[in-house]
């Protein structure tokens, strides 16, 4: 398996089940934010993205965000999802998931990392153990870097198939 290859691929971070999790013994999950949780630079959250945070908690996973965005950005956002995050967090430099992993007195094996880029948030989490989770962003980027980016990201997800939810 390359760097570059989540553990597992979804089309919405709502997909990951706890059920799923449990099956990788994963008890902690580090959240990127933009694309992942929400649209780029959004203070919004929808009430399935509120009820899976609230399914994931019920089932005693450990939540923290860790989002390469600037602090301002972040923090009224972990606020108003009650969460606790890392800002600036340098992905794919894995120093954010070092200092996660401690927060949650897990080791890396054991925590999971969603995010939507495969060049920051799948490269780190794997660089740094984690179970990784990529998943479809809410919204494709119209800038020409992030579009060049995409492409690229492409070659890497070949030979990855989207799972489908589980059904419970
Ligand atoms: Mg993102």
């Amino acid at each position: 398996m390359s760097i570059f290859t989540p553990d597992l691929y979804l089309h919405r971070i709502t997909d990951l089940t706890p059920q799923r999790l449990a099956q990788h013994h994963i008890r902690g999950i580090i959240l990127d934010v933009d694309n992942t949780l929400t649209h780029h630079g959004s203070q919004e959250v929808t009430q399935e993205i509120l009820d899976w945070l609230a399914l994931m908690k019920h089932h005693g996973l450990k939540l923290t965000i860790a989002s390469n965005n600037y602090d301002k950005r972040i923090r009224p956002f972990a606020k108003k999802l009650g969460l606790d995050y890392i800002a600036m967090s340098c992905k794919p430099m894995t120093i954010a998931f070092t200092k996660a992993c401690k927060r949650f007195q897990l080791p890396p094996g054991q925590v999971a990392l969603v995010g939507d880029q495969v060049y920051t948030d799948i490269l780190g989490g794997n660089l740094k153990g984690l179970f990784t989770v990529l998943v479809q962003p809410f919204e494709l980027e119209t800038g020409w870097l992030f579009r060049a980016k995409r492409k690229l990201e492409q070659r890497h997800l070949r030979h990855c198939r989207i799972e489908e939810q589980e059904k419970e």
